[in-house]
């Protein structure tokens, strides 16, 4: 296939300072749980998105010193030459797909607790760190100023010295020192270094200054740039002091990566934001400055794509979540394949990774993370050692996946799914209030089915264990998921809830499936994920009355962990949803609930006409149970995916994904990958 004319501009060459990005495909620094932790790890996953044509590929935050470190959060780190060989590692895997290679340079100040280190956190005035830890960050004085230059051009210096072609000053989001000095709220400083903008913006200055003539000759410089949002009568607008930075620092500045608010809105999910929701915030930048500039937006789009290049909105197509679920996008698009690309969902699983301080996860892309540690390419897959037939049962993301890949190998794939549409839980989800994009993880996988002969998909098939034998497959694989539970069985009450008989209790299944509660609703909320909070806004805008119950302190809690928490709380607090954090749902009564304080065991009674229960989900495994019973038996049966274990969307792909890769392949003792291992120091 041959790349569509119309997408030849995104693969023109963009000279940036004394370097030159062979198309304008750029993934911008992103943190990925892996960092110095597990840096082979980080090098291959870096490498082989150079290898799907990225033409620029960056390190995430990288810290340049022990005096400013985000541990326990595994980030890229520069302290001195010990961490250079990781970077080398990193820097050579993208020079060797002609990619350049990005450094994002990062102090953080208040942003940062130095839990390792235990060295007193620096910023710009005396206040709390910004995370909820008990430390308090020093004022820097001018010792402190002179050693943060220093730092900067020892760490950029060490950069060039590994190769980098493009090297960061981060200025973005809320947590660098840099914003924090340019920011009124944080910097309270009477000297030269505080008060006007141009004093606010003088340390800024003086180290992107000092990284130019240390670096600049050879390597662009760089800045990830903040652009802070205040809330306006007709929604919000950038913070106008944002564009006289750029305007100060332009002569400084070979590229500008732009970032809109902070993380959490500079990282929306697509619950709350559409792809290119930054735009019209970014549309004067090019203006202001003669750089080349970059922007993300979770383009997926290539028209989107063109359309922003076109327009003068930026030159460089940032992406760090789209290049997550597709490493290969740019070579799909350049190859005439766009139907082939994976597009991000906007669900913020990958960033997870970073708050639980492990290698990221992807609900699109299973290989993500398992690059180096299990050899898995996200794009290709080891062939059948025989052909051999598989049947999978049920078409959810799991069994989509184990069919899509199976079928990839050249197995002969029967996929069998009740319902008339494959797609399984994300087919009912994504029809929940801001899900649509979910619906991608099925698009993807029945339209890569769709293109292979040696794959059959047969919708309303619904089959028992006797139909299942009929079939005579050499393997069997049961991905048959699972459903929400009535009982209330869950973390809080190991025993279920107790129910009169008249009582109205659904699961989000019902809800789902059209059910209408009577009367006020309570959605009581033991899950903690996205479902609880989901059913209490889709019941809300249809006009029930809704109480959220919940055992943890706030809304959805899990979903701190995707950024989302406090725009969940904010949406249902905004539509009238009453909240009740802190409490157990011990039992319903015909028209009542009772609930309990989590800390005191204090009661209270609400009106209840119709609970929702989101407190566990069952297995569905009878069609498993029923075969593993059976006297003839194929040549292996496995569960896959909710079925084995309910768990989130991107655990279920990846279930379907590993039995793929490992069918017929030899399973090694002990540890199924390779590990990245501390070593002993020499002394
Ligand atoms: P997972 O997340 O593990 O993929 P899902 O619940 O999303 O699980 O999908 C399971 C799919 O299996 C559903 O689409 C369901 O209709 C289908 N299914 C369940 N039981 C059977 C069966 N006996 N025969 C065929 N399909 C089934
Ligand atoms: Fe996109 Fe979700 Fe994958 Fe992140 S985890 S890249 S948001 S699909």
């Amino acid at each position: 296939m041959t790349r569509d004319p119309r997408y030849d501009i995104l693969f023109e060459p963009v000279k940036i300072g004394p370097v030159t990005a062979p198309n304008r495909f750029y993934q911008v620094p992103h943190c990925n749980g892996m960092g110095y932790r597990y840096p082979s790890s980080m090098a291959e996953m870096r490498r082989i998105k150079a290898e799907g044509g990225w033409g620029v590929v960056n390190t995430e935050e990288m810290e340049v010193s022990h005096m400013s470190e985000l541990s326990p959060i595994p980030e890229a780190r520069l302290w001195d030459d010990q961490d250079m060989p990781i970077l080398q590692k990193m820097v050579d895997g993208v020079h060797a797909h002609g990619a350049l290679a990005g450094a994002e340079l990062a102090h953080l100040g208040g942003g940062a607790s130095n839990h390792y280190s235990r060295e007193i956190p620096v910023g710009p005035s005396a206040r709390p760190v910004d995370l909820l830890d008990p430390i308090h960050v020093r004022p820097m004085d001018k010792t402190d100023i002179k050693a943060l230059r220093k730092m900067h051009v020892d760490a950029a210096l060490r950069c060039k010295k590994v190769g980098f072609d493009i090297i960061y000053l981060y200025c973005g989001h809320s947590m660098t020192t840099f914003t924090q000095f340019l920011s009124r709220q944080h910097n309270e400083r009477g000297d030269e270094y505080g008060g006007s903008l141009e004093n606010r913006a003088r340390l800024l200055r003086e180290v992107l200054s000092d990284v130019r003539d240390a670096v600049g000759d050879r390597s662009a410089v760089a800045i990830r740039m903040g652009l802070l949002l205040e809330e306006r009568a007709n929604g919000p607008v950038c913070n106008e002091e944002g564009r006289d930075v750029i305007h100060m620092m332009s002569d400084l500045v070979d590229l500008w990566d732009m970032q809109v608010g902070d993380w959490p809105f500079d990282s929306s999910t697509s619950r709350f934001e559409p792809q290119g929701y930054q735009d019209s915030h970014l549309a004067f930048v090019k203006q202001a400055t003669g750089k080349p500039v970059v922007g993300v937006g979770r383009y997926t789009s290539p028209d989107a794509m063109v359309s922003l290049v076109k327009n003068g909105v930026i030159d460089l197509i940032g992406a760090a979540r789209p290049s997550i679920a597709d490493p290969f996008l740019p070579n799909k698009i350049s190859e005439g394949r766009i139907e082939d690309i994976r597009e991000c969902i906007g669900c913020n699983m990958c960033v997870t990774g970073d708050f639980l301080a492990t290698p990221l996860r992807c609900t699109q892309n299973p290989t993500m993370g398992e690059e180096w540690r299990r050899g898995w390419h996200p794009e290709r897959i080891p062939p059948a050692k025989a052909v051999e037939s598989v049947l999978v049962v049920g078409g959810g993301p799991s069994g989509l996946e184990a069919a899509r890949a199976l079928g990839q190998r050249g197995y002969q794939v029967t996929l069998a799914e009740a319902e008339a549409e494959t797609g399984g839980r994300v087919a009912v989800e994504s029809r929940l209030p801001g899900l649509a994009e979910w619906g991608r993880v099925a698009d993807y996988r029945q339209y890569q089915i769709s293109q292979m002969a040696n794959v059959a998909v047969y919708c309303q098939s619904r089959l028992t264990a006797e139909q299942v034998l009929e079939f005579e497959a050499d393997h069997v694989v049961i991905a048959t998921g699972s459903k929400w539970s009535a009982s209330g069985k869950g973390r809080s009450n190991p025993h279920g809830i107790p129910t009169a008989p008249d009582a109205q209790v659904l699961t989000p299944d019902d809800i789902s499936a059209g059910a209408i509660p009577r009367g006020p609703v309570i959605v009581f909320d033991d899950d903690y994920y996205y479902i609880g909070g989901l059913m209490a806004e889709k019941l809300r805008l249809e006009g029930h009355e809704v109480t959220y119950v919940t055992p943890a302190a706030d809304v959805s809690h899990w979903t701190h962990n995707t950024m989302e928490q406090g725009r969940i709380q904010s949406r249902l607090i905004d539509l009238g949803v009453n909240i009740v954090p802190l409490h157990n749902l011990l039992a319903i009564t015909g028209d009542m609930a009772e609930l309990a304080c989590i800390y005191s065991d204090k009661r209270q009674s609400l009106p209840c006409g119709a609970a929702v229960l989101v407190t566990m989900r069952d297995a569905i495994d009878d069609l498993f149970t029923d075969l593993s019973a059976m006297a003839q038996a194929p040549k292996s049966l496995t569960r896959i995916g909710d079925c084995l274990a309910p768990g989130t969307i991107a655990a279920a792909t990846y279930s379907g994904h590993r039995f793929a890769r490992e069918l017929g392949e030899p399973i090694p003792d002990g540890v199924p990958f390779r590990r990245e291992l501390p070593a002993l120091a020499d002394d």
